[in-house]
């Protein structure tokens, strides 16, 4: 008889939101997380619920994602932080002002609201990024949430509709089965493996890979800048197939009024202390943008590893060598936005109902040939 139909391993804000679809859907469910909820990768991300569009299907996914998010972020409570703050995608030169028109074009006829900035909208709408700049897309349904507290908030839905939360490492994963550090062992119809970077210690297999970002918190006051503001340069040094160490331009403000000056990617550092080295480089990029963040004073900063993948999209699906073992990791820089998509498709799976978007190209059979 199993203690449960799902056990979910890891609570940072993908488990914490697969957690809350499953119970919400009727399925007995428990989690498994050694440490606090969202204490992951989830504790240092920057929170932006964005539509990226990398490739096709990060595309569908995360615009999927918002149209989740969409449906719960007005009944977040306070502290999860929701703020509708739109992304401003600013444009250096024309080659970047030419790719935000196709990606605004791109948007609009797939149904995401977005308005091309000549260089004077942009200044306009971000008073304090230097002038000189080429244009930039405004996008205006993205928003921005505290991801810890999200995560919070999702357990304790998944909690209402009667999950458990143990507080324990799980050791060992077998087929309806998980053993966890003190011996105990949980029988459950399916197995959700979250855990993050650390997924691929339970189903090897996994294609994941740490990496590591820092993020800078600053005091610029309370009104400098008016959404997320991100380079489109973004695009190339984020999401480019180099390897190399890279900083892009990412700003916006918190509810505590601290400007969060992101981000680095790092593929292989494993060093988990924040580097000075770094984060100069990530002052140095933010003031090229914005210069008056030259006067602000620093407040704190901090790492984390992003769970990445060899094609930049999740793993999201049944594990090599298992039928009831699913993994829900490989989120990379977008796990806060795509959660709740990549709860939704798990409890399609699971329950074998028709899912809304194609869920092939996240299967984790992908780097394995076995299942197309
Ligand atoms: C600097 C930075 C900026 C980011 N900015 C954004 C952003 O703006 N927007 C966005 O969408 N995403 C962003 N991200 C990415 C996002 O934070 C992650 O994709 C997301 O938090 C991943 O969530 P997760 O639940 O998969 O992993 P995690 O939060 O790492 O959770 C995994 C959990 O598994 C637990 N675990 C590990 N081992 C075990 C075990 N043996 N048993 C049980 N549990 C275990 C861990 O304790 C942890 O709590 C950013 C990330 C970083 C680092």
């Amino acid at each position: 008889m199993p203690n449960c139909d799902v056990a979910v391993l890891g609570a940072g804000i993908v488990g914490a939101a697969c957690a809350r679809e499953f119970s919400a859907s009727g399925l007995r469910v428990i989690v498994v997380e050694p440490n606090a909820v969202g204490s992951g990768a989830t504790n240092a991300g920057h929170g932006h619920l964005v539509v990226m569009d990398d490739s096709a299907e990060q595309f569908l996914l995360s615009r999927y994602a918002m149209k989740l998010w969409h449906e719960i972020l007005e009944d977040l409570p306070e502290d999860c932080e929701y703020w509708k703050c739109g992304t401003v995608w600013v444009a250096s030169d024309e080659e970047e002002f030419d790719f935000a028109a196709r990606r605004g074009s791109f948007y609009k006829r797939h149904g995401v609201r977005a308005e091309l900035l000549d260089s004077r909208q942009l200044t306009a709408l971000e008073p304090n990024l230097r002038a000189g700049l080429a244009g930039g897309l405004l996008v205006p349904d993205d928003s921005s949430v505290s991801p810890p507290r999200a995560a919070e908030h999702l357990i304790r839905i998944a909690q209402s509709h009667g999950a458990t939360l143990i507080t324990q490492r799980a050791e060992k994963v077998a087929e309806h089965k998980v053993t966890l550090s003190d011996g105990a062992i949980i029988h459950a119809g399916a197995i959700v493996n979250a855990a993050g970077v650390d997924a691929a210690a339970f189903t090897p297999g996994l294609p994941i890979r740490s990496r590591k970002g820092h993020i800078l918190a600053v005091d610029a006051g309370r009104s400098f800048a008016r959404h997320q503001v991100m380079e489109l340069g973004y695009l190339k040094s984020a999401h480019a197939e180099s390897e190399a160490d890279s900083v892009a331009f990412n700003v916006r403000l918190n509810r505590a009024g601290e400007l969060l000056v992101g981000s680095s990617r790092q593929y292989r550092e494993t060093n988990p202390n924040v580097e000075p080295k770094m984060i100069a480089w990530l002052l140095r990029r933010a003031i090229e943008f914005m210069p008056a963040i030259a006067n602000a004073r620093p407040l704190r900063n901090w790492i984390g590893f992003r769970a990445g993948t060899p094609d930049g999209l999740p793993l999201i699906g049944p594990c090599h060598g298992f039928e009831k073992v699913f993994a829900a990791t490989g989120h990379e820089g977008l796990g806060a936005t795509t959660a709740l998509a990549t709860a939704r498709l798990l409890t399609d799976e699971i329950l074998c109902r028709t899912p809304e978007i194609d869920p092939a190209p996240y299967l984790p059979s992908r780097f394995l040939n076995i299942r197309n």
